[in-house]
């Protein structure tokens, strides 16, 4: 997969998509990224890349035409148009399902907005999506687009080792993850759950499960209405219902496993 940054400040994106597993993913060729200083494609003198907004208003909004010229070039260097995502506060929030679509993508191009955003004009001539990573506003759109090429990058296919596999982590399976525990078995007096040292798989696997269950039931239980859970699984949900006593049962979703 190839991502696209579209900024004002490609050092700051270069240095986070450089570290870690991004940046070994990168290195070994499995994942291809490119940081685009959008000032490059300025026709003024000045190197100028916004004004005030027009109607009057505090900030300042970034002209369209450095924008356009920027996602054209991309698109030129590829060969082909890529998907194009704004980060924006007025987008829809990210999921780990919108991850998991644009992480079928074989092209996915990023603009950060500054100061007020951008103007209106640009989003309309050349974007696909707007996407939020909350409801909060910062300064700028580098961290949010960071944080949706991290989400989508490790979904690619050989940018997690085996060992890192995302397939059982929080919200993939539409469940929080089970408690995680590594060494020492004791740490200040309080020690790891027996079960996990017992080696025995599926007993383990089981307990897991449960684990995740309750972390669900107890921190996220809006996301067990949409979870796939068998008899048994409603069954000890409803009991924790019982045991907390929750008025408002939670509409679970019955599977026919
Ligand atoms: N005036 C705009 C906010 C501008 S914030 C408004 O009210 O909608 C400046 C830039 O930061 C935006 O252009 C956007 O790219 C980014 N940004 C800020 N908060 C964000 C969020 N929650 N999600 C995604 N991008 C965000």
């Amino acid at each position: 997969m190839r991502i696209d940054l579209l900024t004002l400040f490609p050092d700051m994106c270069e240095a986070v998509m450089g570290e870690s597993i991004i940046g070994r993913a990168r290195q070994k060729g499995a994942l291809t990224v490119c940081c685009h200083q959008i000032r490059d494609y300025t026709l003024n003198k000045q190197k100028q890349v916004d004004d005030y907004p027009y109607g009057g208003g505090l900030g300042m909004v970034l002209f369209p035409q450095p924008i356009a010229d920027c996602f054209r070039a991309v698109c030129e260097e590829i060969g082909e148009r890529p998907h194009f995502v704004y980060m924006s506060p007025q987008g829809a929030v990210l999921t780990q399902a919108k991850a998991k679509e644009l992480a079928k993508l074989p092209n996915l191009c990023i603009l950060c907005g500054h100061y007020e955003g951008v103007d209106e004009r640009v989003i309309e001539a050349l974007v696909d999506e707007q996407i939020s990573i909350g409801d909060y506003v910062l300064t700028g759109g580098e961290l949010p687009a960071l944080v949706l090429a991290d989400c989508v990058a490790r979904l690619t296919p050989g940018v997690l080792s085996e060992e890192e596999c995302f397939t059982e982590e929080s919200h993939y399976s539409g469940l929080l993850e089970y408690p995680q525990y590594t060494r020492p078995a004791v740490w200040e007096g309080r020690e790891v759950p027996e079960i996990l040292l017992s080696g025995h798989h599926e007993n383990i696997r089981r307990w897991r499960r449960e684990q995740a269950l309750r972390r669900t039931f107890l921190h996220r239980p809006d996301m067990l209405e949409k979870a796939e859970l068998t008899e048994k699984e409603q069954a000890l949900i409803a009991a924790w219902q019982a045991e907390f006593g929750e008025d408002d049962n939670i509409n679970l979703h019955k599977s026919n496993q």
